[in-house]
């Protein structure tokens, strides 16, 4: 069966990203994913759900793309790094079912979030739902680690409402212990972001004896506060949540013993973003 086949009988029901899914996409031909990655008239979608609030601002349309560069020690997600394990999806398709629920989300005064995975693993399919999305009077957000951010052109920028940015730590060694890369390209995404006074949540995942030293918080928060495009900060804390799908993957989970952080302890690096003279959650 050729891929758009395939594609045109996909159904977009709401699944939780909680839910492993693998191997969604594997009877798509590889030539068909190239070239869906280089036209990005189709993309990789891990799921889409409804009725999102920790995603943006209002009530939020979420959808999960499959394909990360990253492979951070405590990702919840590790079905979404490889791309295949994703349903294909076309923009056309993707954006009949946005224009379904545009009316709510505008009552709602929310919007439509692409998150991961890491969305931008697939940017021009990412672009093409923004432009989609921002002509049906859709508020946007990409939720993105960064890496790819020198993907985007400025002009698309402008079709991203909002970016979820996600710092995962500072230090430069310690970054690449906890997601295998560099965090130079994120960084610059943060101040291209802010040179184009594009409008930031920053997202942070407070991982104790990983991401909780208060001394990388605190260059974490200077920064985020220098840039002044930095609206909010989300402070995630860990959680096992995806400790399952390690398992059934068959990959080496070095967090199995990791708890999630006290509440003092979330309370400090709230204050640490605060002290810098940001709104901290
Ligand atoms: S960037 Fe997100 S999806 Fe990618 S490995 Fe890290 S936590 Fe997982």
């Amino acid at each position: 069966m050729a891929a758009n086949d395939s594609v045109a009988q996909v159904s977009l029901e709401a699944k939780s990203p909680y839910e492993l899914r693998v191997n969604l996409g594997k009877d798509v031909p590889e030539s068909d994913v190239r070239s869906a990655l280089a036209t990005g008239d189709m993309g990789f979608l891990h799921s889409f759900t409804t009725g999102s609030t920790v995603d943006g601002p209002g009530v939020r349309v979420v959808a999960w793309t499959t394909g990360c560069m990253f492979r951070c020690l405590y990702c919840h997600n590790p079905d979404t790094w490889t791309m295949s394990n994703g349903y294909p999806v076309t923009v056309a398709r993707a954006s009949e079912e946005l224009r379904k629920y545009r009316r709510g989300l505008q009552v709602m005064s929310g919007g439509f979030t692409l998150s991961g995975g890491e969305a931008l693993m697939q940017h021009r399919f990412a672009v093409k739902l923004f432009r989609a999305a921002r002509g049906m009077g859709i508020h946007t957000a990409l939720d993105t680690n960064g890496y790819f951010g020198d993907r985007v052109s400025d002009e698309e920028l402008e079709l991203i409402s909002l970016v979820l940015l996600d710092i995962k730590t500072w230090d430069a060694e310690r970054h690449r212990r906890l997601t295998g890369m560099d965090v130079a390209p994120t960084l610059d995404f943060a101040r291209r972001l802010a040179a184009r006074n594009r409008p930031v949540w920053l997202r942070f995942v407070l991982v104790p004896g990983y991401t909780d030293d208060p001394e990388d918080v605190a260059k974490i928060a200077a920064f985020a506060a220098s840039l002044g495009n930095v609206e909010r900060v989300d402070v995630l804390p860990f959680h096992q949540l995806g400790r399952h799908k390690w398992k059934r993957l068959g990959l080496d989970y070095k967090l199995e013993a990791s708890e999630s952080p006290t509440t003092e302890v979330i309370a400090r690096t709230i204050d640490l973003f605060r002290d810098a003279g940001l709104k901290a959650y």
